[in-house]
């Protein structure tokens, strides 16, 4: 039965997570988003759940054992070790990785039950740059890949749109679901950039536009609404999944795009509106990048407002 309101399903063990002194992707990210919840007033009227671990049968959905455990054998006991040039462990990373993937399935289950009309995931590591067998650009699990496919495999449904409204490409969720025609992705990046994929001839399941470094609101808003909103439109999806990256905001020193707060809640409508009509209003929403800290908690005020019909 439908209780209402916008599921935050978050982890004070993702906050644990840490690369690091001066790395961008840092525990004050998840406690920015916090204190913009209070000072927006929108706090209290989010029904908060705390994020499970992610079991094994989750991530395998996505990555082979061998990768898994190879992760897991990684993770120190004191200090940090890299997994890539971009992304480290800490002896804190496996239990926050765990709990980002869990986050997803936990968002997946609430809403396909109809216990809540959507859920926002406030979590890290992030997920969209990790490959089946690969962590990089400070993502270890494919986080919104593991949500959609329980949702799928577990949940039976047969047409999900993920949205990648990150700066960077999402090169690990296309190549989970390049083909597999369950999936339709739409996303925007700054392009050429890192990790200067998402061009090269990507599958007929994928609507790739790439933005020059300078693209700002108009630029963004153009390309969503003649090449997102005609593909979403024809894929009918029965939900949608958000990786949501807030690091294509002017603020953001990351990447060059020249977004705004209210881009965020413009797109976040737009693509509410489709699944309104196509999918009973079915959004899933997962954190990906944003390291202005600011500029990251207001956005995602944006996004959840227009979740969350306030
Ligand atoms: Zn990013």
């Amino acid at each position: 039965m439908a209780t209402g309101g916008t599921a935050f399903i978050s982890h004070v063990e993702c906050s644990k997570h840490d690369m690091g002194a001066y790395h961008p992707e840092c525990p004050a990210r998840l406690s920015a988003i916090e204190d913009s919840l209070i000072a927006a007033r929108i706090a209290d009227l989010l029904v908060r759940y705390e994020a499970p671990l992610a079991g094994v049968d989750h991530l395998l959905r996505v990555h082979p054992r061998p990768y898994i455990e190879a992760v897991e054998a990684t993770a120190p006991a004191h200090g940090i070790v890299h997994l890539d040039p971009d992304t480290a462990m800490c002896a804190d990373t496996w239990a926050a990785a765990l709990r980002a993937a869990g986050a997803g399935v936990l968002a997946a289950d609430l809403v396909v039950s109809g216990r809540h009309p959507n859920a926002f995931c406030s979590v890290r590591p992030p997920g969209h740059h990790a490959t089946r067998t690969r962590s990089m650009g400070f993502c270890i699990f494919n986080n919104v890949a593991i949500a959609a496919m329980h949702a799928l495999e577990a949940h039976g449904l047969e047409r999900i749109a993920i949205i990648d409204f990150d700066v960077h490409h999402g090169n690990g969720t296309e190549e989970i679901f390049s083909d597999d025609a369950r999936v339709l992705m739409v996303s925007t990046f700054q392009h050429p950039f890192y990790p200067y994929s998402g061009t090269d001839n990507p599958a007929a399941n994928m609507v790739n536009v790439p933005l020059a470094a300078g693209t700002g609101s108009d630029g963004f808003r153009a390309a969503v609404e003649r090449i997102w909103m005609p593909a979403l439109e024809g894929f009918r999806p029965e939900m949608v999944f958000f990786s949501a990256g807030f690091d294509a905001h002017i603020e953001d020193d990351m990447a060059m795009l020249r977004l705004v707060d209210s881009d965020y809640s413009w797109v976040t409508a737009k693509v509410k509106n489709v699944v309104d009509h196509t999918g009973r209003g079915r959004v899933v929403s997962m954190l990906e990048g944003g390291y202005s800290l600011p500029a990251l908690g207001r956005s995602v005020v944006q996004h959840l407002k227009v979740l969350a019909g306030l």
